[in-house]
Parts: C-alpha cells; sequence; structure tokens
C-alpha cells in the first residue's frame, strides 16, 4: 500500500497541538483532514498548504455535526486509518470554588472532551476496522492532559473530563484490538494559544520539571507520530509533561 493513501483526521487542528500533530503526519505520508469549530478561512489556507489534505468545519458539542465531520472525511477519501481527538475545551476554576464548577460547566467540558471522541470513534470504528492490516495497524490517539492522571489541572471539571478520557482509552484499546490501537498522550504544559494566560503553570515548568519548561507542540507532535507508526503499542497512556509528574 502507498503511504499515501493512508488517511488521518485530526480534530481541533487548526492551531496549537493539534496542527502541529496534522503537518507532522502529512509529513509522514498522510492525506490529513484538518478540522476546526471556528476557523474556516485558516483551517483552508493550511489544507491547501499541503498535498492531498482537506478541511472540514465541524462543532463538536453538536452530535450530528460530530457525525458529519467522520462521515464528510469518509466520503472524501473513502478509508480512514488514524483518527486524532485532539480538540478540547477548558476551564479555569479554583479548585476550591465548588458552586463556580456548575452542572452547566461540567456538561460543556464533558460533551467536548469526553462525549464528542466516543461518537467520532464510534462512527469512524467500521472504516479504521477496515483500513487495518498487519503492516499499518489502525490507530486512535486521545489528546488526554498531565490533570487527567495527577490530582490537578485548570479546574476539577477539566481534570475529571481527560481522566475520564484516559479511562475510554484503555477500555476502548481492549474492546477494538487487534485492528484498531487506541492510545492517549497526556501533555503538562505545551506553548499553544490555550496554555498563554496559564501563568502559574508556566512558572511551575520552568522552576519545577526536570526539563525546566513547557513543551513546543511539534514535540507532541512526535509521540503522535511515534504513536502511530508503532505496530505494537496500545493502551498507553504517555505523560509527556517534561517529567514533572516524578516532583
Ligand atoms: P488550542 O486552543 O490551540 O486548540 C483547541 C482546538 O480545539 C481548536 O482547534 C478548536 O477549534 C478545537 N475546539 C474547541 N472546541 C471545539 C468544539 N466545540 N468543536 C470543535 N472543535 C473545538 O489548544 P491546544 O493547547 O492545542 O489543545 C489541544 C488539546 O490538548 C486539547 O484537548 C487540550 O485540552 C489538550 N491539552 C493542552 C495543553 C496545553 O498546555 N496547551 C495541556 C494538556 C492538554
Amino acid at each position: 500500500m502507498k503511504s499515501n493513501e493512508r488517511v488521518a483526521l485530526v480534530t481541533g487542528s487548526t492551531s496549537g497541538i493539534g496542527k502541529a500533530i496534522a503537518l507532522q503526519l502529512s509529513d509522514d505520508g498522510f492525506n490529513v483532514v484538518f478540522h476546526s469549530k471556528k476557523s474556516v478561512d485558516e483551517g483552508q489556507r493550511l489544507a491547501s498548504s499541503i498535498p492531498r489534505a482537506t478541511y472540514i468545519q465541524a462543532d463538536l458539542s453538536d452530535q450530528e455535526q460530530a457525525k458529519g465531520l467522520v462521515s464528510q472525511a469518509l466520503s472524501l477519501y473513502g478509508r480512514m486509518d488514524v483518527l486524532v481527538n485532539n480538540a478540547g475545551i477548558n476551564a479555569m476554576i479554583p479548585h476550591g470554588s465548588l458552586k463556580q464548577a456548575s452542572p452547566a460547566v461540567w456538561r460543556e467540558l464533558y460533551e467536548v472532551n469526553v462525549i464528542a471522541p466516543w461518537t467520532l470513534i464510534a462512527e469512524a470504528e467500521q472504516a479504521l476496522r477496515a483500513s487495518s492490516c498487519s503492516d499499518y495497524t489502525s490507530s486512535i490517539i486521545n489528546i488526554s492532559s498531565h490533570a487527567g492522571v495527577r490530582p490537578k489541572g485548570a479546574s476539577i471539571p477539566y481534570a475529571a473530563s481527560k481522566a475520564s478520557l484516559n479511562h475510554m482509552t484503555q477500555l476502548l484499546a481492549l474492546t477494538l484490538s487487534p485492528e484498531i490501537r487506541v492510545n492517549a498522550i497526556a501533555p503538562g504544559l505545551v506553548n499553544t494559544p490555550m496554555a498563554e494566560s496559564w501563568v502559574e503553570a508556566q512558572k511551575l515548568w520552568t522552576e519545577r520539571s526536570p526539563m525546566k519548561r513547557g513543551a513546543e507542540p511539534l514535540e507532541i507532535a512526535h509521540t503522535a507520530s511515534m504513536l502511530v507508526s508503532s505496530s505494537y503499542l496500545t493502551g498507553e497512556i504517555i505523560l509527556s509533561d517534561g517529567g514533572l509528574n516524578l516532583t
């Protein structure tokens, strides 16, 4: 099989970590589907800047649009080999402000960070199974967070949503094997638009983490590329936090 026949859908890929992963997978020879909630111009610019790429807009808090994203990608390319669930949202709420973390906040975060990845995986399962072969097993990568592994993070609902995504990753690794490998990357601080205002986290990573800095998006993309090219890793949650969890 030519590598340029294989297709990767990367959600939330017009900025930050998702953009770096999509560009890396294109370098690795994949046809790439860029996606975002809003940045249509940037998505189209990115898609036209590399070969065999396309862009699809969809609000993943809307189940119909989430299903439509997979069906549009499949109708354009006729196959899917890699699904990266990167799109995510955050809420900055002090852990002690319990009432501020209202049911509406929990629902909004779970809709995008947990339920949308589930729906995309369910919609893509058949195509991922169909394209899997011993040389190239299909794979799913969920971008969770260090906050889903350690009891910290910008808010308790955010951290709990990422812990849920991690557990889903392991349960699906068991359920979808051997045709589909399912792994997660749990980044610590990554220098993206989402993290620009995280002053305390920047101080923490600079002062306490063994690597003395946050990650660049490309460093997370290299881990994603490694997981995609593996033929054996499944059910892994790769903490990519510069070693902060050790301290
Ligand atoms: P970002 O803000 O640059 O990207 C987020 C992407 O999610 C955007 O492309 C946006 O379009 C998409 N998105 C948000 N809501 C959406 C919705 N309703 N429908 C469709 N798409 C939606 O942020 P980033 O830092 O690159 O984050 C990417 C992922 O990495 C997220 O899941 C985030 O939780 C996770 N993460 C980031 C960091 C960090 O330090 N930046 C740390 C740990 C985990």
